[in-house]
């Protein structure tokens, strides 16, 4: 899965990566799972959540081992475009309407997952270029506007540290109108955390495996057989925390996670008084309410990035793949609509990674079948939610009490209904994008 090619050069000109933009792949693996294995938790998956998970059990005293198909950190965990946001996915006033009741509980489970990984990352002193900017939810047209003012009432009366704010007093760049500021969390580079938190499980007491792909999780009385192709774990309850991949293992609940695919695109360095003169004079990271967002982000290496706008599904399993070619074509298409003063600005990289609906739009954690659980699916906003939400689990495992912020997202019942999302409908979404765009401008 992970021994691919690091870097080619699409028909765009823009060198594709079938890894990550953000860091070089690791070179000292842990070891591949040869034989049998006995342990109290086995954690399967080795993303943010599976690692952050491991590390809070054995801190807490439980003999654990981790397999990860790859290496720690292969998966979104550091492909992602680096916001750390308090943010739920799906749009305020849709949760509204849908979890009416929940709402209070979720935003309290979000703000709290961006404060539990931003002290996460300074008390594992992890060096990932952290800047405390918060986060902004921006219009690009007058509707997008009125929604995000809507947006922000409804967040803060459930309880959310956010505050309404207009483009230009805010130093938005000028074609964003204003928007839903997030002032907790902020930007950071995905990569380094990623392999931050690796480089500490590494240092821990949990036994990690990578080059190790779990093919079957079989529950039995008093635990679980955990087989790899060539070796057999043997625990009292296993975690899974493979996210957008979960669809590959038959235990993962059916229809928990529909995986998409979506891509990331990074210019070349950008001079800081052009920058400027675009209005964008904050140093905070955008993204627009579209049906499918766009997301903008200033680098610490002088660079711009800027991501989503086409999703992709995947009918069959989830290997090593590229950005596609009509993808980065459209996103660098609204980057210059976005930003028409720096269309000589040159595309110079693009890669991309699979994150993991759920037909809810929340996360999702519970318990798959006796002695098998799952902390999966924060929807593209697992930066900050999955590191606390496979830690809440580990608690749970290690026997506290149920956290409010768990039971916030738990599951009584491993049953989800279908999906809407597909190739069709994503394209659909992304149509009406389009039009409300090329309306908007129309009416400039
Ligand atoms: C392009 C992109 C941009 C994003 N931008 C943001 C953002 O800005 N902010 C944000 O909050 N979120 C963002 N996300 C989402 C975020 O990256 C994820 O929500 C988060 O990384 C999920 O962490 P995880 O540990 O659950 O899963 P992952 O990081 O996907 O880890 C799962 C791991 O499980 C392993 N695995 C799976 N199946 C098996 C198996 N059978 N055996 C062994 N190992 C297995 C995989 O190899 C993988 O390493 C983005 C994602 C992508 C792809």
């Amino acid at each position: 899965m992970y021994d691919v090619a690091a870097s080619v050069a699409g028909s765009t000109g823009v060198a594709y990566s079938a890894f990550s933009g953000w860091t070089d792949r690791p070179t000292d693996f842990a070891p591949m799972l040869e034989g049998e294995l006995t342990c109290d938790i086995a954690v399967v998956g080795g993303g943010y959540a599976g690692m952050a998970a491991a590390l809070r059990l054995a801190d807490r005293g439980a003999d654990v081992v981790l397999l990860e198909s790859g290496f720690c950190g292969w998966g979104g965990s550091s492909r992602n475009a680096g916001y750390l946001s308090n943010a739920l996915a799906g749009d305020p006033q849709l949760l509204n309407t849908l979890y009416p009741r929940r709402l209070p509980g979720l935003v309290r489970y979000a703000d709290r997952a961006a404060r539990f990984t931003e002290e996460l990352i300074a008390r594992l002193a992890i060096a990932c270029d952290y800047e405390p900017t918060g986060n902004v939810i921006a219009a690009v047209s007058p509707g997008q506007l009125r929604r995000t003012k809507r947006n922000a009432e409804i967040l803060r009366g459930a309880g959310a540290d956010v505050e309404f704010v207009e483009g230009r007093g805010f130093g938005l760049p000028k074609t964003f109108l204003g928007g839903v500021f997030e002032r907790a969390g902020g930007l950071l580079n995905p990569g380094k955390f990623a392999l931050g938190l690796r480089e500490a499980l590494l240092a821990s007491d949990v036994r990690v495996y990578e080059r190790t792909a779990v093919r079957a999780v079989d529950p039995h009385a008093s635990g679980a057989v955990v087989s790899t192709t060539s070796g057999r774990v043997h625990a009292e309850r296993v975690l899974l925390a493979t996210n957008a991949y979960s669809r590959d293992l038959a235990i993962a609940p059916r229809r928990m996670v529909t995986p998409v695919w979506t891509s990331l695109v990074e210019t070349e360095p950008v001079d800081a008084e052009r920058l400027a003169a675009t209005g964008w004079t904050r140093r905070v990271g955008i993204i627009t309410p579209h049906t499918i967002l766009e997301n903008y982000r200033p680098t610490p290496r002088g660079t711009i990035m800027f991501g989503t706008r086409r999703l992709r599904t995947a009918p069959g399993a989830l290997g090593a793949r590229e950005p596609d070619d009509a993808v980065v074509t459209d996103l660098v298409r609204g980057f210059h609509e976005r930003f028409p003063s720096l269309r000589d600005v040159a595309p110079q990289r693009a890669w991309g990674g699979w994150i993991a609906m759920t037909p809810s739009l929340l996360p999702v954690a519970g318990e798959a079948t006796r002695n098998v659980f799952y902390a999966i699916g924060c929807n593209g906003h697992g930066l900050a939610q999955s590191p606390y939400l496979g830690t809440l689990l580990a608690d749970r495992l290690a026997g506290d009490r149920m956290h409010e912020d768990l039971a916030s997202v738990w599951r009584a019942r491993p049953r989800f209904a279908p999906s809407v999302l597909s190739t069709p409908t994503l394209h659909a979404a992304w149509t009406i994008d389009r039009i409300s765009d090329r309306f908007h401008r129309r009416r400039v």
